[in-house]
């Protein structure tokens, strides 16, 4: 198919189809599409929506989110995980604002230099915000174009990525650009999906190669399956007489970085150590069942183990000395960052 009959179709499915609703597409600009287009990465749009308006209600400019403490940031990214897109978001406002006038630059050249911003990122930011001939091959669009051309490979491997990059840029308008660049996104997101691929009303059935051959399914490759390790840990869930939970933040790299969470050990002999670390004299221990929580690389199989201090008011004048301690209180939350399985353990105590 030839790129002019490619966007021919792709766009006049998205005149009949598209969307054109979602909250981020209602005052474009390149502020609410950067947070969107972050927030969407490896996020379905159905679960971003009711973060981006409340995100936006609290950050309605650059200038808002550069000035707020990180803690409140990942206080409203709390749910949405991989942590670190919010602290570049962060970080990336405090640069626009201190550094660039506040003004986001419009190349993808430019964007990849800011923290958390790819090239598929820059180069939705560039086409929907500042309508430049940009490319974008997001993992909806890679899936897309992996099954139009059936190419084959996991698109982790750099070599696969290329082929398709090189696809996505070939296909890439001059013209309407901001609607192209949605078009291939809702068009992957709603009918090239991933297990059930609605070909019939695709645009692209004539010239679909994963069509022709009847295996769809089979593209984009998949990564070479291995089995991830497991990791334990017990979470100490401590509390003082007036029902708050000691809470620690995590330095601000790494694993749940900057994110409160409660006091680990690995083991149930450092039980005793930890609390005896923390200054807390625990009363009885209630074991409860272990969860599984899984990462990208390992699984966690964590156990809390919730306790009362029995001398809490010594742990609370202590700890308050502490920047990066806390009681919290459940009942009058304070706004604190927490990955979503110690959100989830309070709300089975609550
Ligand atoms: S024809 Fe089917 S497999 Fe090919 S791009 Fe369209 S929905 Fe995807």
């Amino acid at each position: 198919m030839r790129p002019a009959q490619f966007q021919k179709a792709v766009l006049d499915w998205f005149d009949q189809y598209g969307r054109t609703n979602l909250p981020w597409q209602q005052d474009i600009g390149a502020y609410p599409v950067w947070v969107s287009e972050i927030m969407l990465q490896q996020t379905q749009v159905s679960t971003v929506i009711p973060y981006f308006e409340r995100f936006m209600q609290r950050f309605a400019s650059v200038y808002d989110l550069a000035e707020a403490p990180l803690d409140e940031v990942l206080h409203h990214w709390t749910g949405l995980g991989y942590y670190a897109r919010a602290r570049n978001l962060h970080k990336t406002a405090q640069i626009v604002v201190n550094d660039l006038h506040g003004q986001f630059p419009d190349t993808v050249a430019q964007l990849t230099e800011l923290p958390g911003i790819g090239r598929s990122t820059a180069g939705a930011i560039s086409s929907i915000a500042f309508k430049n001939q940009a490319t974008i091959l997001d993992g909806n669009v890679k899936r897309v174009l992996a099954r139009f051309s059936a190419t084959e490979g996991w698109p982790g491997k750099r070599d696969v990525v290329e082929k398709l990059w090189l696809i996505a840029e070939t296909y890439t308008p001059h013209q309407r650009i901001a609607d192209y660049t949605q078009a291939m996104m809702d068009l992957g997101a709603t009918l090239c999906t991933r297990s059930s691929p609605n070909c019939s009303e695709c645009p692209l059935i004539t010239d679909c190669s994963a069509y022709r051959q009847g295996n769809p399914q089979d593209y984009p490759g998949k990564k070479a399956k291995k089995k991830l390790p497991v990791k334990t840990a017990y979470f100490l869930m401590l509390s003082n007489n007036h029902g708050e939970l000691l809470l620690q933040q995590n330095p601000p790299v790494g694993l749940w970085g900057g994110l409160w969470v409660f006091p680990q050990c690995e083991t149930d002999t450092e039980l005793a150590d930890t609390c005896l670390r923390l200054g807390v004299q625990p009363g009885t221990e209630e074991i409860l069942d272990v969860r599984r929580h899984t990462f990208s690389h390992f699984h966690l199989d964590f156990q809390p183990v919730r306790a009362s201090v029995v001398n809490p008011e010594q742990s609370v004048s202590e700890v308050a000395e502490s920047p990066n301690q806390v009681w919290y209180n459940p009942q009058n939350p304070l706004s604190l960052g927490m990955p979503a399985p110690i959100k989830a353990l309070f709300e089975n105590i609550a």
